[in-house]
C-alpha cells in the first residue's frame, strides 16, 4: 500500500515531535506522537479502528524485555512499544490501547474470534499459522536457545545434549515443535515463566524457547540461570492480524518501515530490550 498524503504528512510531523520527546524522555519509554485525524479508506480495518479510537492488542504479560505486566497492570516491553507505534499511526494514544494477555496457544484463536485486533507477542511468522491468520513484519529476528541453571551443571551446549532429558517449553509455540525433533522428554506448560520453578528444583534440566525471552528471564532472576547462547532456529517476529486483511497488513508494514527510518523502532528497542541486549539491525519486512 502506498502512503496516502495525510499519512505521510503525519509521519513527517511525527519525526519532529519524536526528536523532542526522545531528548526529554531519557531512559523511560518513548512517548509515541499520535497521528491527528489520519484518513483511511472507508471500510478498511484502519478506518474502523481510527473511528473507534481504540485498539485491542494481545501481548505476553510474563516476558521481561518484550511484554511484562507492570505494577499498574499495563504491560511494558519491546512488543508493547511496537503496538503503541502502530496504534499511534491510527490516531490512537497509548492510553486508549486495551491490552489483553495472550499466551502462546491462544494467539491464533484470539485473532480469529476477534478477542484482539492484533497480536504483538514474540510471535514467529510461519506457514502453519498463515493458514489461519496473516502476519505483518518481521520487526525482529530471534532464534531458539536453551536456558539452564547458572554454571550449567549438566554441560549443555545445544539441543543434541538434551536427548532423553526432561525439558520444559510452552504449548502452542514453535519452540515446543522444534525441540520435539531432538528426542527430549518434553514437559509443556502455558507460559515460559512457569518453566522456571521446574528448572530450579531439578524437575527439568533446561527450558527452551527464543533466546531473547530466555535472556529476559535470566536477567529477571540474577545469579540463577544462564542462556547457553547457541541459537538453533530462526524465529522472525511478526504482528498477527486477521487472515487476508491485506490492506491492514500493508499499513502495518508501512508503519514498521517508517519507524525503522525515523528512529522510533530503535528508540523502542533501546528503552526496553536494549537495556539487556544489543541493538540489532531492523529486518526487512516480508510483503508476501
Ligand atoms: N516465537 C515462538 C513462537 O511464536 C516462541 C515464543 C512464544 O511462544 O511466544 O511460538
Amino acid at each position: 500500500m502506498r502512503l496516502n498524503r495525510g499519512f505521510a504528512a503525519v509521519a513527517l510531523a511525527a519525526v519532529g515531535v519524536l526528536g523532542l520527546s526522545a531528548c526529554a524522555g531519557g531512559a523511560t519509554e518513548p512517548a509515541e506522537p499520535v497521528a491527528e485525524a489520519p484518513e483511511f479508506e472507508a471500510g478498511s480495518t484502519m478506518a474502523a479502528l481510527a473511528e473507534a479510537g481504540t485498539i485491542t492488542i494481545g501481548t505476553k504479560f510474563d516476558q521481561p524485555l518484550f511484554g511484562l505486566q507492570g505494577l499498574d497492570g499495563e504491560p511494558v516491553g519491546f512488543d508493547v512499544e511496537i503496538g503503541k507505534i502502530i496504534a499511534s499511526e491510527l490516531g490512537i494514544s497509548a492510553d486508549n490501547i486495551e491490552w489483553v494477555e495472550t499466551v502462546s496457544a491462544n494467539r491464533e484463536p484470539f485473532i480469529e474470534n476477534g478477542t484482539v485486533d492484533i497480536v504483538v507477542a514474540t510471535y514467529t511468522i510461519n506457514d502453519t499459522r498463515k493458514e489461519v491468520i496473516s502476519f505483518a513484519g518481521p520487526y525482529y529476528l530471534a532464534g531458539q536457545d536453551i536456558l539452564v541453571l547458572e554454571g550449567n551443571p549438566e554441560g549443555i551446549t545445544g539441543p543434541d545434549d538434551l536427548a532423553g532429558k526432561n525439558v520444559c517449553s510452552v504449548a502452542g509455540s514453535t519452540s515446543e515443535k522444534n525441540i520435539a525433533e531432538y528426542g527430549v522428554n518434553l514437559i509443556t506448560t502455558d507460559t515460559y515463566s512457569n518453566c522456571l520453578e521446574p528448572l530450579r528444583n531439578g524437575a527439568v534440566v533446561a527450558v527452551t524457547t527464543d533466546n531473547v525471552i530466555l535472556a529476559g528471564l535470566a536477567d529477571q532472576n540474577p545469579g540463577e540461570f544462564e542462556v547457553v547462547n547457541n541459537p538453533f532456529t530462526s524465529e522472525p517476529y511478526g504482528i498477527g492480524l486477521g487472515r487476508d486483511d491485506d490492506a491492514f497488513r500493508s499499513f502495518i508494514n508501512d508503519v514498521l518501515e517508517a519507524a525503522y527510518e525515523d528512529g522510533r523502532w530503535a528508540d523502542a528497542w533501546n528503552a526496553t530490550a536494549g537495556t539487556v541486549l544489543d541493538l540489532p539491525e531492523p529486518p526487512a519486512v516480508d510483503r508476501y
